[in-house]
């Protein structure tokens, strides 16, 4: 899942629960980064995009479009609510396994080998393809909602 979906899932979840605590709520960010993964979301297609060319660079630029987008949205949640460090802390937690995995890839080296199995083992845990059409508008559907009821 892009990363954006990932801090909406993690925003969410400290929010509906009512954490106060930027400790635990980067905490329970990073757990739902698996949760989310768990489900099918059609990321496997940009994968092997990646594989095709630069895998690093083409990872890169997928990153930096993605954080950008997430820059943009949080940017805009705090115009209308003032900074929310827990929502931040949520957020930043929940790109933790990404960026482990990110950090292997830019290294191309095993970094954090029993992460790394925990991490796949999870990810789209019942192996189910969605086209690339299809996982986008799934990832956009509950990212936007998120993000809106966030918003509110
Ligand atoms: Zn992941």
């Amino acid at each position: 899942m892009y990363l954006i979906g990932h801090a909406a899932v993690g925003a969410s979840i400290v929010t509906a629960l009512g954490v106060t605590n930027p400790t635990a709520a980067f905490c329970i960010g990073w757990a739902s980064h698996y949760l989310a993964d768990f489900f099918p979301h059609g990321d496997e297609p940009v994968g092997v995009w990646a594989k095709r060319g630069n895998e690093v660079y083409r990872l890169i630029a997928i990153a930096a479009v993605d954080g950008a987008l997430f820059l943009a949205v949080f940017g805009f949640f705090t115009v209308r609510h003032g900074f929310d460090l827990v929502a931040a802390a949520a957020a930043l937690g929940s790109f933790v396994p990404d960026v482990l995995w990110g950090l292997e890839k830019l290294f191309k080296k095993k970094l954090f080998g029993f992460h790394e199995r925990f991490h796949f083992l999870n990810h789209n845990f019942f192996h189910i393809r969605l086209p690339l059409w299809l996982g986008i508008i799934f990832q956009l559907a509950v990212t936007t909602s998120l993000w809106w009821w966030l918003m509110r």
